[in-house]
């Protein structure tokens, strides 16, 4: 019996150290946090309106659920990051992140896969983007249910979990 109890500490000893750092940082960082701000592509005929507003609707998520950042809409494609529909474009992924330095090339693009995900998907993979640019990596395959920088699959929530709150809280 005592050697069951040790084995048991021992394990719950390994684990725990992951469990403090389940997100993990990609080294990005918006300036200013209490003003985080996005713009959406809205005249690409690829997109439908109701394409445009999922996104729009589901980016300001992040500031309910992490009281770090205040999120504001941009109509100038120089914000933290911007929002851009290539739905013809077919490269098998579903959206792109992209950051260059280049205060005009903070970029996340979404492809023709992407269009046929129902609305809560779509908002999902839209909230998972801005967390790359918002300087989150994807996360322990672990943690995926409370993460929505699970870097596979979907939690089938349109906005930050458990996870991703942790992650932001650390870094802001
Ligand atoms: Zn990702």
């Amino acid at each position: 019996m005592k050697k069951i109890g040790i084995l048991i500490l021992l394990v719950c000893f390994m684990i725990s150290p992951l469990s403090v750092n389940a997100y993990v940082l990609n080294g990005l960082r918006v300036p200013n946090p209490q003003s985080v701000t996005y713009s959406v592509e809205t005249n690409n005929a690829t997109a439908t309106y109701t394409e445009v507003d999922a996104v729009i609707s589901a980016i300001p998520s992040w500031q309910i659920h992490c009281p770090e950042l205040k999120i504001v809409r941009s109509n100038s494609n120089n914000a933290d990051m911007n929002f851009y529909f290539r739905l013809n474009q077919d490269n098998g992924m579903y959206s792109s992140a992209y950051a260059g330095t280049e205060p005009d090339k903070k970029e996340i693009t979404f492809y023709r896969p992407w269009k046929s995900l129902n609305i809560t998907k779509k908002q999902e993979v839209a909230v998972h983007e801005a967390g790359h640019m918002l300087g989150l990596d994807h996360c322990q395959a672990q943690y995926n249910s409370e993460a929505v920088m699970r870097a596979t699959g979907f939690n089938n929530v349109g906005c930050p979990l458990a996870d991703d709150k942790r992650g932001i809280a650390a870094l802001y």
